[in-house]
């Protein structure tokens, strides 16, 4: 039952501009690190989503569409994806994060360093 309610709100939602979100699994079989995470946020919301390592999960902040986030992120070029990236605060415990702006940039484990991450989209949100 849970399944044909999520694949009905697949189905609603496709068309709409939605967030996705992504199960994402470590393939090392000893390190078992899993998470989801959402990415995009929906029609009313914007979403900066990431992984705290403090708090050793996925984080994010949200604010409203079309409106700027309460506290401004800190902008600077990473050589290593050759993007402009930002960084956000945890929302929990004010420790920054890297905003994970498209699922192929979690590529490393956070737990075992590994780039061993695979995601699995699982829904789209509004
Ligand atoms: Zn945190
Ligand atoms: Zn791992």
């Amino acid at each position: 039952m849970r399944l044909l309610c999520f694949s009905l709100l697949i189905l609603m939602l496709r068309s709409a501009s939605a967030g996705t979100g992504y199960d994402v699994r470590c393939e090392d079989a000893k390190c078992g690190f899993t998470t989801s995470i959402g990415i995009g946020g929906g029609r009313m919301f914007e979403e900066a989503s990431g992984y705290c390592t403090k708090c050793a999960k996925s984080v994010s902040v949200t604010w409203p569409r079309g409106e700027k986030p309460k506290a401004a992120p800190v902008r600077f070029w990473d050589a290593i994806t050759g993007r402009v990236r930002e960084i956000f605060r945890c929302k929990a415990c004010q420790e920054p994060f890297v905003r994970i702006a498209q699922i192929e940039e979690l590529k490393h484990c956070p737990k075992c360093g590994k780039t061993s991450l695979k995601a699995r989209r699982t829904v789209m949100y509004d």
